[in-house]
């Protein structure tokens, strides 16, 4: 029988733009660049 061990606590990564979850970094990352990219600030030195 699997019970929940209380120890480790699950990180997640909530998009602040959409409020999106993502179990690691890297996909809210990417998710931010995917979805986030445009329609706003341009980064600089791009072009
Ligand atoms: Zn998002």
């Amino acid at each position: 029988m699997a019970s929940m061990t209380g120890s480790r606590r699950t990180v997640e990564f909530r998009c602040k733009a959409c409020g999106k979850v993502f179990a690691t970094e890297d996909m809210l990352e990417a998710h931010k660049r995917m979805e986030h990219s445009k329609e706003s600030h341009p980064p600089a030195g791009v072009g």
